[in-house]
């Protein structure tokens, strides 16, 4: 049986997604809801598949279908696909599963040739509106279809404009429209050796072969890897018949969203333009008009929108994001889906939704994006130091934050910028999504052109990076890489800040502050607790990361990682002169002077974490990473411990390895230097000892043993430990319970789980470590290749940030099974990066781990990722 690979409207509906794209699923349902939608046709995502695996040629069968939907379409409008009399135009668009908002290419007018081009003027008795719809086709086709440079097309017709002292484009009359098309029709025949295609059918043909080719392009594959999408879902083309939004004062076409997308207040909020055509309001070509002012210019169209609007939030249960065109003051739906949106909004609109009975709390908690949460614990400004501020300029509020960083004007230099470490901010004329991977690494982005539904404006919005857009004043010079605002010249490097929430530019750095969290956000998070299986710990070193974990709502510490306690500057010549010893009377020696900061370190962390649980990790440095690399250095160490620096350089030589990520680190360490161990359960016990007498605590300290193998090195280790906790217990005469666990972090723990399981009391997944060995990829050098080989198709996604569940997920789950084969309730958890990361999370979760720990600031995000994970997943 063949393949069906289109489908009508009529034919499909919202829950075939995976089939017929977001956009195309969504058309589908909003025909069977009754809505008027221009009508049309879904080329299928396995179509796409099929296309991009055979050699990127569209086979028969594909295009016999889409000849029959075209018959039927011509049925449907009753006009005919490449006539002179009445042509059906079609519009040609891309519609993922995903929306990927600016990832694909479109095409519009696509039908006409210079026949149909005299019927469309006939059938509209507007031959200058279909003059200019076919020079703006044979642009568009050549630009995003073939790929001859659009720069050729505007330079033409900027020269003809200026031969003819026209100032815009509307000075164009039909016979100067008649000479740019034949102008635009040479330079696609010098461009390509061939004519332009006049069969209708085969421009068709073409358009869809490059919206399957646009899944394949470099903006897509960052767009996809930015937000986990996979390659092999494809994105399916929607054919719909054309309206026309630019067809005089009485057509128009707008963008816009059933709540406000900024701040979640419901409130019809959006953008449009009068006598305009599709693109022009998401390009941010002119800047549109606030929708509102609909309500005055066009009361009836305005009203019966926000009707349809309502109907289509109450059957989506969702907010709303709708493209729509007014044609001859008719009314009509050219695409929905669920709006982007600010975290803030996202958490407003899903507890509104739940307080209206419209979802309940647990549809709320899987309608918001966990990595989103991220924008809501970022700092703003500070409201003394930004009283203070000068402000230059203002515009509109695109996307809300604080930004304060130094002017690039594109997006290579914002990387090279944010390489070296410097807080970066885009200023652009408008954005467009090869300014992606520049938006995503400034702080904030300002453009000079564009609405609040431009480009910019929406992406921004998705990544949580701050944006002010439409600046007009602004006087630009990119080339020169400056720019005049309010009076003042800003070159590329000085500092300016932007407030995403008001608008506002600010010239210089202004302080900022650090969010808290309240209102919807905490009611949001409540509801996210009740739900989830997994607890959430922090990986912390320091009591004020601690401070802030539990402000986020960390549940206790997975990792104290104590190597970092001994980077400050004092002590780190200390600690150096420790591992330089010579013996380990000497090392003793030199240790007894780092006890008092451990204690006080340790102190410090138990009582940030109000008697939670802590997990401390012995020390666990790849020793190179403290050998003294400077003479300055050497010289601080020689004053500390006495010793000759030639001689302190020379023992620095001798523990100089080649591969230090896998040579004398971790539990390693314990077995060559036990003092070092004694050390730190010395100051692990003691803290306990003392915190839980001074503060009434019950502290049972987790302590960790890193990178075991072989469960004769956990043995080695838990034997020092257990001999020193029970002499320093006992010297203080006090009752003290502690736990003994170890990292899972070397596939060979993996495999022999079930042995060390019978003597460790926990397991603690170092993702970052089992990551690195399991793949024999360097977690420090990766980076290098990584962007090769995920835009080559060969990872998916970056296996250091998220979880790889086919193998290292494999690894895990064996050792989940073994530990508990010999250990029913051995105590399970995650301290690599993945802790932090939704995808991850929820293998986690799956995985029946008891915790995952991460950074202080992804607290939030596992929390409801693990809500997530166990509403979709139940235990
Ligand atoms: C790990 O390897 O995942 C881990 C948490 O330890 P570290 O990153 O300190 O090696
Ligand atoms: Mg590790």
């Amino acid at each position: 049986m063949s393949t069906k690979y289109v489908y009508m409207f009529s034919e499909g509906n919202g829950s075939m997604k995976e089939l017929l794209g977001g956009k195309g699923a969504n058309l589908a349902e909003m025909t069977n809801l009754g809505l008027p939608i221009p009508q049309g046709f879904t080329v299928s995502t396995e179509a796409c598949t099929l296309y991009n695996t055979s050699g990127k040629v569209l086979s028969d069968e594909i295009k016999a279908q889409v000849d029959k939907a075209i018959v039927k379409l011509e049925e449907i409008s009753g006009k005919k696909f490449g006539d002179n009399a009445n042509p059906l135009l079609v519009s040609v668009r891309s519609g993922s599963r995903a929306s990927m908002p600016g990832m694909m290419d479109t095409v519009l007018n696509l039908g006409l040739n210079d026949e149909a081009v005299e019927g469309l003027a006939n059938a509209t008795g507007n031959p200058r509106f279909a003059y200019d719809s076919f020079r703006r086709f044979i642009m568009m086709f050549a630009d995003v279809v073939i790929g001859v440079s659009k720069k050729k097309f505007d330079k033409v017709l900027d020269e003809y404009k200026e031969s003819k002292g026209y100032g815009s484009d509307l000075d164009l009359n039909v016979d100067d429209l008649k000479h740019i098309c034949e102008e635009f029709k040479k330079i696609y025949r010098d461009d390509q050796g061939k004519d332009f295609p006049a069969d209708a059918k085969i421009q068709l043909y073409e358009a869809i072969g490059a919206v399957f080719r646009s899944w394949d392009n470099e903006r897509a594959f960052s767009y996809r890897r930015m937000n986990d999408i996979p390659y092999d879902w494809g994105t399916a083309v929607n054919v719909q018949s054309m309206v026309f939004g630019n067809m005089g004062d009485d057509s128009g076409t707008g963008v816009v969203f059933s709540r406000n997308a900024a701040t979640g207040v419901d409130e019809i909020y959006g953008e449009y333009m009068i006598n305009a055509q599709g693109e022009d309001v998401v390009a941010g070509v002119r800047t549109p008009k606030p929708f509102a002012q609909l309500k005055e210019e066009m009361p009836a169209i305005y009203d019966e929108f926000v009707n349809y609007a309502k109907k289509l939030e109450r059957h989506y249960k969702d907010m709303q994001d709708m493209e729509i065109t007014i044609e001859k003051g008719k009314l009509y739906f050219l695409q929905t889906r669920n709006g982007k949106r600010t975290a803030t909004a996202a958490l407003k609109i899903a507890v509104d939704m739940v307080d209206e009975g419209l979802i309940t709390s647990e549809e709320a908690l899987l309608k918001v994006e966990p990595r989103q949460l991220d924008q809501l614990l970022h700092p703003t400004f500070d409201t003394k130091a930004l009283k203070e501020a000068n402000p230059i300029g203002k515009a509109l509020p695109a996307s809300p934050g604080a930004a304060t960083g130094k002017v690039y004007f594109n997006a290579e230099d914002v990387k090279e910028a944010s390489e070296r470490g410097e807080a970066c901010i885009l200023v652009r004329l408008e954005t467009s999504p090869e300014d992606i991977e520049g938006m995503a690494r400034s702080k904030g982005v300002l453009t000079v052109r564009g609405g609040m539904t431009s480009h910019a404006a929406v992406v921004a919005r998705g990544m949580g990076t701050c944006c002010v857009s439409g600046c007009e004043e602004i006087k630009m010079n990119e080339e020169e890489k400056y720019f005049d605002l309010g009076g003042h010249r800003i070159k590329e490097g000085d500092y300016i800040s932007l407030d995403g929430s008001t608008g506002n530019i600010y010239l210089g750095e202004i302080k900022t502050v650090d969010p808290e969290i309240s209102g919807n956000f905490a009611k949001f998070m409540e509801w996210a607790d009740k739900v989830r299986d997994l607890k959430v710990r922090t990986n912390a070193d320091t009591p004020k990361d601690a401070s802030k974990a539990i402000e986020f709502g960390a549940e206790g510490i997975g990792l104290t990682r104590t190597e970092h306690m001994f980077f400050d500057e004092e002590r780190i010549i200390k600690f150096r002169a420790m591992i330089l010893s010579d013996s380990v009377s000497e090392r003793e020696k030199a240790l007894e002077e780092l006890i008092p900061y451990q204690i006080s370190d340790f102190k410090g962390l138990y009582e940030a974490m109000e008697g939670r649980p802590v997990t401390i990790r012995l020390l666990d440095p790849p020793l190179h990473e403290f050998i003294p690399h400077t003479e300055a250095e050497y010289e601080a160490v020689s004053k500390q411990n006495g010793k000759p620096v030639a001689e302190l350089k020379a023992k620095a030589a001798a523990l100089h390895e080649i591969n230090p990520m896998m040579g004398h680190r971790g539990c390693r360490l314990s077995v060559t230097f036990p003092e070092i161990t004694r050390m730190q359960i010395v100051a692990i016990i003691k803290a306990a000892i003392e915190i839980n007498k001074e503060k009434g605590y019950n502290i049972v300290p987790e302590i960790m043993i890193p990178l075991v193998g072989e469960i004769k090195e956990f043995r080695f280790v838990k034997e020092i430990v257990d001999s020193t906790a029970a002499e320093v217990i006992k010297e203080a005469g006090v009752d003290l319970q502690y736990m003994v666990g170890t990292m899972i972090e070397i596939p060979r723990a993996c495999l022999t789980a079930d042995a060390i399981a019978k003597e460790a009391e926990f397991f603690s997944f170092g993702t970052n470590d089992l990551t690195q060995l399991t793949y024999g990829l360097s977690r420090d050098d990766a980076g290098k290749i990584l962007n090769d080989y995920i835009g080559k198709n060969i990872y998916e996604a970056d296996p250091t940030a998220r979880l790889d569940r086919t193998g290292v997920g494999q690894l895990m789950q064996m050792a989940v099974e073994k530990g508990k084969s010999t250990k029913e309730n051995i105590k399970l958890g995650i301290c690599g990066e993945h802790g932090g990361d939704p995808s991850s999370v929820e293998f986690c979760h799956m995985l029946g781990l008891n915790y995952v720990s991460c950074s202080p600031y992804r607290v939030p995000i596992a929390r409801l990722a693990a809500a997530q994970a166990a509403l979709k997943f139940p235990r």
